[in-house]
């Protein structure tokens, strides 16, 4: 069976692994499927506050600003203003950055994070540090506390711009995250099927970046895209067969603990693609196909497997193990509220 890795891209709370992989994982693994789990979100975060990253964002800013300053006689105000915070920007101290973030770290992952002064302090030696990091990627606005980012000239909800962000090295930070970090775990790991967990609107930029770049580099893998957002956007990416093949190849809808696991089957040749449920394809002539839906016996689930999530990354004095017992909510009936929209039905 082929071998496969699940991703789940930035950017949710990096205190502890998100389920979604876990959950996927216990499925595959018991069904025989070799499964590597990558939590990019908690990786980009750690990475983020290196001196190796920091370093790579001062030469961005200097590379910004000498092309700028190449074309000082025709620019816009805009741009002229720009080119003053980039001038401005190079001569922040960051080596004493680069230690304050170190220590940050240290107090995040350790019992000093309950003494609140020190807490704050670190914090805000993370929010020093994304202003940088933003400027780099201006307009991009990065964010670390609170987990706000956003690329400003891109809009998840305009297909157009999810299939052009990817390419942007300019303001696009998780294009550079995926060279960075995801390219460099599929040259090591060597997955045929890579799985990304898509959940938020911001999800849907860094994973789709990630999908195209990773279809790009390596067009024999299958990418296939999941996760509560993708099943909302179910309707509208099911009319939009150039994405099909170009930034992923099939989409999961609603749950995807067993679907994952006969897609991975019918990749494998050990069964037909139309007997995936849940799933959304385009086929070799170019015809989409949209399968049936299946949803999950709760009860008959294994528990969450969490082998390989990297614990020592995430941002907490504690080891924090997230378990849902149920799917869905039993009430139900809050006007305002979407938590059943990933759910064929509610609650179980
Ligand atoms: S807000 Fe949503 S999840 Fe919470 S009780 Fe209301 S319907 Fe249920």
């Amino acid at each position: 069976m082929k071998k496969v890795m699940l991703i789940f891209p930035p950017e949710w709370v990096p205190t502890a692994p998100y389920l979604a992989l876990p959950s996927l994982a216990a499925v595959l693994r018991q069904n025989g499927i070799d499964t590597v789990l990558k939590d990019i979100n908690v990786e980009m975060y750690d990475h983020i506050f290196t001196p190796g990253f920091l370093l790579f964002v001062k030469s961005k800013i200097q590379d910004r600003f000498k092309e700028l300053k190449q074309n000082a006689a025709n620019l816009s105000a805009e741009d002229a203003e720009l080119k003053q915070m980039l001038s401005d920007y190079q001569h922040i101290d960051l080596d004493y950055h680069i230690q304050k973030v170190g220590r940050a770290k240290e107090i995040m992952r350790s019992e000093e994070f309950y003494e609140v002064e020190k807490s704050e302090w670190a914090l805000n030696a993370f929010r020093e540090v994304m202003e940088y990091v933003s400027v780099a990627y201006f307009p991009a606005s990065i964010q670390f506390y609170p987990i706000e980012s956003n690329l400003n000239v891109y809009r998840p909800w305009v297909s157009e711009d999810l299939l052009k962000v990817p390419f942007d090295n300019k303001v696009n930070v998780y294009a550079d995250i995926c060279r960075q970090l995801v390219l460099r775990s599929i040259r090591k790991e060597k997955p045929e099927v890579v799985g990304i967990s898509i959940g938020t609107p911001v999800q849907l930029m860094s994973g789709i970046t990630f999908a195209t770049l990773i279809k790009e580099a390596f067009p024999d893998i299958h990418v296939t895209v999941g996760g509560n957002i993708i099943t909302r956007l179910k309707d509208e990416f099911a009319k939009k067969p150039h994405f099909f093949g170009k930034a992923f190849d099939s989409m999961i809808t609603y749950e995807g603990e067993h679907a994952l696991v006969w897609l991975v089957e019918a990749l494998s040749g050990k069964r037909k693609m139309n007997e995936v449920s849940n799933l959304i394809y385009k086929d070799e002539e170019g015809q989409m196909h949209v399968n049936e839906t299946y949803q999950e016996r709760v009860d008959q689930l294994p528990p969450p497997d969490f082998d390989g999530m990297p614990w020592e990354k995430y941002f907490s004095p504690e080891k924090l193990v997230p378990y849902l017992g149920t799917r869905g909510c039993y009430w139900g009936k809050c006007t305002f509220c979407d938590h059943g929209a990933g759910y064929i039905d509610q609650f179980r």
